[in-house]
């Protein structure tokens, strides 16, 4: 294995922005300088990272890039690198947060260059192609596909739902074209998000064959400059997708397989005195222990590091010490299997205790090897606590409405399904509160949007603190809000709703007119409540609370309406 410094491999073009920079020009200067990525910074320093797949997702939760700055929906913080690192320890970094690039700073935390999975496989991942595997063996099977008329909009879901990074376009099975992050934000800085497939696809589709060389179809992308090939059969009909992440993930798998046969039949002492096992388990992508009956025989730097222990701390003890109570199941049942002879082929999400008690996700691999004459199970270990939680994070705000903190209405959507399901599954009663701010646009016209965005933003406040636990509300609309109380009869959704009523009305707020008059105002709202039949459909539903709501506003608002049909 070639192990080099990170700044002989990274790429110093590298496009940096203010926080305060819009997303839509941000979108556009990615676009024009056909970059994946752009960093940002404060004094040269990076404090977060926009690419082309958060593009995506913020696109798929329909943000108005025009309104919003980079601050607020960039990652952050950033997974920066020294220009000193070693080219293993970024390709460490990039397989546990599931990155696909690498800011690189130097001594004063400065911005000075980029490094990307496809310098690191270059790099680093040789070895595992001279194995010779072909395409057929680590393609995605799996092809999500659409057709040149579909429209952009439902690439961007599949994209951003199913967190896949290039959807290919097939007709009767063929490739006709490709659509990739890249298309994607070129269109949206093109503004031409609304299109169909066909008008901004890449075409022709690139293809590989499913018998070609992983390092031939490597070439193929690093020559054409894209991250994704469509793989095709005989007859030419897609049968999979190759992406440069799967070439990058198929690096740990080769690895594990190397570390195994290194363990074989081998003494530790033997082990360790080859150079080779140096490479591999101390400066090892993952952090690795060996256990035979439970008890902890070897561990490596690595993960010594990420729990804060000393290798005389874990030495044999029993591994459930080291794991969240409530995981020690998981893993025990697992072991079982690899007792009984079988594999255990699926990566373990499994929390572990870091010597602060702080929970640590990790990703773990389980294998059974020889060790030292005896049965024993080898477990590699990547820390992927921070991808959680920028998973978490993103999950968070692609449900919540940025202005006033509670749900918005795409996961309103979503919730009311599940609970129509409910509803009808156990027989039991749903209601929905439908509420609309009384003339609210003379509000506006005299006192202007900002002020009217602050009262949409107190009125979020006083629904949630008016209803129950189990009652969710939503930012429905502009200045709509709906509330869906479960397991709750049109009787006890009208007390819910009252209350809501009064609430608000007793709200003071004090706003400045456009002249710059302070004022004491109040505002009212109207609500429409209907309670779900077991003949309704999601619609029909969403419609009664709708015509009840207009009831109110028309017999003169302020006022809680319900509607039996
Ligand atoms: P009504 O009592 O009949 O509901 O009168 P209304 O003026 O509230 O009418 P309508 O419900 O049609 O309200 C639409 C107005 O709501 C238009 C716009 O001024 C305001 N509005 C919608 N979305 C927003 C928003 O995000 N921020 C602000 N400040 N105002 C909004
Ligand atoms: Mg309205
Ligand atoms: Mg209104």
């Amino acid at each position: 294995m070639k192990i080099g410094k990170i700044n002989s491999i990274m790429s110093t073009d590298v496009i940096t922005l203010g926080p305060e920079e819009s997303l839509i020009s941000a979108v556009k200067i990615m676009s024009d300088h056909n970059s994946s990525c752009v960093v940002v910074v404060e004094n040269n320093t990076p404090i977060g990272i926009l690419t082309e797949r958060d593009i995506i997702y913020l696109m798929d939760t329909r943000l108005d890039f025009n309104a919003v700055s980079l601050q607020p929906v960039m990652q952050s913080p950033v997974i920066a690198l020294s220009e000193e690192a070693e080219i293993l320890e970024a390709a460490n970094l990039m397989v546990i947060n599931e990155l696909r690039r690498l800011v690189v700073v130097n001594d004063a935390r400065h911005v000075i260059g980029i490094v990307t999975q496809t310098e690191i496989i270059k790099n680093l991942s040789i070895d595992s192609f001279v194995s010779f595997k072909k395409v057929e063996q680590i393609m995605n099977q799996r092809v999500v596909s659409v057709m040149q008329k579909d429209p952009l909009s439902k690439v961007i879901s599949i994209m951003s739902e199913k967190h896949i990074s290039c959807v290919p376009v097939l007709e009767d099975k063929k490739p006709v074209g490709i659509v990739t992050e890249r298309e994607i934000t070129r269109a949206i800085a093109g503004n031409i998000a609304s299109k169909s497939v066909q008008e901004i696809m890449k075409y022709p589709a690139p293809v590989t064959g499913k018998n070609i060389g992983l390092y031939d179809a490597t070439r193929v992308m690093d020559e054409q400059g894209i991250n994704s090939l469509v793989v095709v059969n005989g007859t030419g009909n897609a049968v999979g997708i190759l992406t440069k992440s799967d070439v990058i993930k198929n690096l740990r798998a080769d690895y594990i397989e190397i570390l195994k046969n290194m363990l074989r039949d081998k003494s530790r002492a033997l082990i360790e005195s080859e150079l080779k096992y140096r490479t591999l388990v101390e400066q090892s992508l993952e952090g690795i222990l060996i256990l035979q009956e439970g008890l902890i025989q070897f561990v490596n730097p690595t993960l010594l590091k990420i729990l804060n222990y000393t290798e005389g701390e874990i030495i044999g003890k029993d591994i459930m010490r080291f794991l969240c109570p409530n995981e020690r199941g998981l893993l025990s049942e697992n072991l079982t299997i690899l007792d009984t002879g079988q594999k255990v082929d699926t990566p373990l999400e499994i929390r572990m205790l870091h010597k602060n008690q702080e929970c640590l996700f990790m990703e773990v691999l389980l294998t059974q090897i020889h060790y030292e004459d005896r049965l024993a199970v080898l477990i590699t270990l990547r820390d992927i606590t921070e991808r959680k939680k920028t998973e978490a994070e993103l999950k968070r705000l692609v449900i919540t409405d940025d202005l006033t903190g509670i749900y918005n209405q795409r996961y309103f959507y979503t919730h009311l399904n599940k609970e129509v399901e409910r509803a009808k599954r156990h027989e039991r009663s749903l209601s929905l509160l439908l509420i609309d701010i009384d003339r609210f646009k003379d509000f506006n016209d005299k006192y202007g949007h900002w002020e009217g965005d602050y009262v949409l933003k107190r009125l979020g406040d006083i629904f949630l603190k008016n209803v129950r636990d189990i009652d969710m509300p939503f930012r429905y609309g502009g200045e709509e809000f709906t509330v869906i109380l479960p397991e709750t009869s049109f009787e006890e959704a009208i007390v819910v709703a009252e209350r809501i009523r009064k609430a608000v009305a007793q709200a003071v707020f004090y706003p400045f007119t456009l002249e710059g008059q302070p004022d004491v105002v109040s505002k009212t709202v109207s609500i429409g409540v209907a309670e779900f039949h077991m003949d309704d459909t999601m619609k029909s539903f969403l419609k009664r609370a709708d015509n009840a709501m207009y009831q109110a506003k028309k017999r003169g608002r302020n006022m809680v309406v319900h509607l039996l049909s």
